[in-house]
């Protein structure tokens, strides 16, 4: 069975295209990502001449039409974006080194500074992640995103001495706490749904999903 996320903010605007990668999709070489290096790193891409090949970071912004931006992730959570005057689209890559990092309040700095694109006209969509059924943590990583997000309760669970995570919802809390009000998030695990790569189901690096997301 093939299931594709279909974001219910991203389908109402009109003028631009998004995916949420899933092993049969987007598998070829039309769409431009960075060198995800875990980070709270933001790229900018204002026209095509900082279009390059290897530049570092997790999260991508541009308002260039036609160019075709995506992230690449297995268990990870894709965060992509647009506004809904079609100025600015996104993608993020947040890992639990990136959402430690606040890379969501990285991209609405940028967002602000660079666009001045009121964080209520902005869409998010949260796809698919290894969500909080599969994924365990160490009790030490837990704690301390526990001491870090003390004001959420919700995204850490305890089970006996196992320790889980649910990082997309973490990302949801914090750009709901920060003035986002459009934002929509799966509910499928990329370990438990064969029809994602799962780093920690594969158990091998290199095997991934893009979700791209582009101005028309
Ligand atoms: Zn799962």
């Amino acid at each position: 069975m093939k299931i594709k996320y279909d974001s219910k903010f991203l389908s109402k605007i009109n003028g631009i295209s998004y995916c949420f990668g899933t092993k049969y999709e987007n598998q070829n070489n039309e769409v431009f990502t960075l060198n995800q290096i875990h980070s709270n790193k933001v790229i900018v891409i204002k026209n095509h001449s900082q279009i390059k090949s290897n530049i570092d970071g997790d999260a991508l912004i541009t308002n260039v039409k036609k160019f075709n931006i995506g992230v690449k992730t297995a268990d990870c959570v894709p965060i992509l974006f647009a506004d809904c005057d079609q100025k600015i689209v996104g993608a993020i890559h947040a890992g639990w080194r990136g959402t430690y990092n606040l890379i969501v309040l990285e991209v609405l700095d940028v967002i602000r500074k660079d666009f001045n694109i009121s964080f209520n006209k902005i869409f998010f969509s949260i796809g698919p992640y290894i969500q909080k059924c599969c994924f365990e943590v160490g009790e030490e990583i837990w704690n301390s995103f526990r001491d870090k997000f003390h004001e959420y309760s919700k995204p850490f669970i305890r089970i006996k001495d196992k320790y889980f995570l649910d990082l997309g919802l973490l990302n949801y809390l914090i750009l709901r706490r920060n003035g986002v009000i459009n934002i929509d998030m799966v509910n499928s695990c990329t370990k438990c749904n064969p029809d994602y790569y799962s780093y920690r189901r594969e158990k091998k690096s290199g095997l991934n999903q893009i979700s791209n997301i582009k101005l028309n």
